[in-house]
């Protein structure tokens, strides 16, 4: 696709949650007011006003008709202040489960939390090391708080994990290393939390008939066939050549001294793990391989609320190089293709996944969005005008910088070239499809980014400069 119909079609494709949200005048103008009042504080900035904003972003505002059978019925007994029961897809009264979730502290387990809390009556068993991303939805008080319950542990190394499991009807397993500059540089580590550290898991679900929905990723397709194709051959732009299709795809991993292999290839004999547990012995399992979901609490920002030295997915490394004024920086040139979907959008098919086990069971789903496709260097140009638009800042003269893939992430970096999810599976099951624009998702994540994170930034730098 040219550049400009590229542009194009992502400032128009489809109505989306964010623009749904322009339509709730109250909400956004005390978004508007928090993101301009003048934040006194880094601890305020990155946990308080962060949790604020998260909150009012998610707040439901109706609930959903997808979720509730038949929509107009349910919404006028809403209005008339009555409660009526939610349907599944099929129908069904939607019974309270209790959940266990593993790696609940994280990006997407944080987010899935919320929508738990806000729009369902599930309990939730959060399992996970770290909170700060749940802790306003932990505060007492709250609606919700009765349905929710931190267990703070490591599933490596404790006894309690298989007390919570056999209490729980579900499990959703998301604990891991997802970070790509840890699978060349900490192998080991990688290896043991995606398959090792998993395997209790998927046994305690085995042994007390437990259903399961782990968390694998997309990254088990590796690199397309058409990787192998000489630049600029024909087939290259043919589906068969580069489409990832669950029930289809062949796993295409590099050469054993490529480690950046070892997250894919870890998470894909989890998956066969789990596949086999269903086969042989009834395992009630759903495998989700998300595709880059994005948006705001996803990772840290260096030096800021990480490890000054760490490197995190593409979204916080380019925020925090345009929050510093700094290049983004072009691992071989940004050629790299993604697909990227707002993380919103994605937890909708996760809820529909959790009340539909009769749709879901069984069943491997790609979680993407096909429609928002870029190459790394145009991702880094979007994000670099939304950011001047959101923060007001003058675009800089030279946005970005080329990379080598060994300067940035060592010896043993390798990538996926390319990321499409065929949607057929998870469109028919769960009757489900992404909503949300690139354009208008990377607005709402940088607006958030900018407000929570820009003084801190400023902070650090001026700190190192003294120093
Ligand atoms: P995340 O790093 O934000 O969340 C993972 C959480 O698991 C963290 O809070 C971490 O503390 C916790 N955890 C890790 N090891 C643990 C342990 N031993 N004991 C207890 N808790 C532990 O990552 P995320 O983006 O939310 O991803 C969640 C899942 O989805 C992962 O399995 C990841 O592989 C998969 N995934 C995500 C994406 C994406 O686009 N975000 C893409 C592909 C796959
Ligand atoms: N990337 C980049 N610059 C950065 C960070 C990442 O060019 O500062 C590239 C990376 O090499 C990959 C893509 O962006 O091609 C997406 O990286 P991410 O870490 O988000 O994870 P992935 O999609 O590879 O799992």
């Amino acid at each position: 696709m040219p550049n400009e119909s590229i542009e194009n079609h992502l400032r128009n494709s489809n109505v989306n949650a964010f623009s749904a949200s322009r339509r709730l005048p109250s909400r956004r103008s005390i978004e508007n007011r928090l993101l301009h009042s003048v934040v006194p504080s880094f601890t305020f900035t990155a946990l308080a006003f962060r949790t604020v904003l998260e909150a009012f972003q998610s707040a439901p505002v109706t609930h959903s008709p997808c979720h509730s059978g038949n929509g107009e019925g349910e919404l006028g007994s809403i209005l008339a202040g009555m409660a009526a029961p939610r349907l599944n897809l099929d129908g069904e009264v939607i019974k309270p489960l209790k959940i266990c979730m593993i790696g609940a502290g994280g990006f997407i387990g944080s987010h899935l939390c919320e929508k738990l809390m806000f729009e369902t009556d599930h309990s939730v068993l959060a399992v996970d090391i770290y909170s700060d991303k749940i802790n306003h939805l932990l505060q007492p008080g709250q609606k919700w708080s009765d349905r929710i319950e931190f267990h703070k542990l490591n599933i490596k190394n404790d006894s309690r994990l298989e007390g919570l499991v056999k209490v729980s009807d579900l499990v959703i397993n998301l604990a891991a290393i997802c970070t790509p500059a840890d699978y060349n540089t900490r192998p080991l580590d990688t290896i043991y939390s995606n398959f090792v550290d998993a395997l209790p898991v998927v046994q305690y679900c085995r042994e007390n008939k437990i259903r399961l929905i782990h968390f694998s990723t997309c990254e088990v397709y590796g690199k397309t066939i058409g990787s192998f194709l000489p630049p600029g051959h024909p087939l290259k732009q043919d589906p068969a050549f580069y489409m990832l299709k669950e029930d289809e795809t062949p796993c295409i991993f590099g050469s054993i001294d490529k480690q950046r292999w070892s997250y894919a290839c870890a998470k894909q004999l989890i998956e066969r793990l789990v596949y086999a547990e269903g086969a042989e012995n009834g395992l009630e399992f759903s495998i989700v391989r998300p595709f880059n979901w994005i948006g705001p609490r996803m990772d840290f920002i260096p030096g800021v609320d990480g490890p000054q030295d760490s490197v995190p997915r593409v979204l916080a490394c380019f925020s925090n190089n345009l929050m510093k004024g700094e290049p983004l920086k072009l691992v071989e040139g940004g050629k790299s293709q993604r697909t990227f979907i707002y993380i919103k959008d994605a937890i909708d098919v996760v809820q529909r996944m959790i009340e539909n086990p009769s749709r879901a069971n069984g069943q491997i789903f790609n979680v993407g969005n096909p429609y928002n496709e870029v190459t790394v260097r145009e991702l880094a140009e979007l994000m670099t005008d939304v950011y001047c638009k959101v923060s007001g800042q003058k675009r800089p003269e030279q946005a970005t910088i080329d990379v080598t893939g060994m300067e940035f992430y060592g010896p043993g970096y390798d990538d996926s070239d390319k990321r499409i999810p065929d949607m057929t599976i998870v469109k028919k099951q769960l009757e489900w499809e992404p909503k949300t624009s690139l354009y208008d998702l990377m607005e709402s994540t940088l607006t958030y980014q900018h407000a929570t994170y820009a003084e801190a930034v400023k902070r650090s730098m001026s700190k190192t400069t003294v120093n």
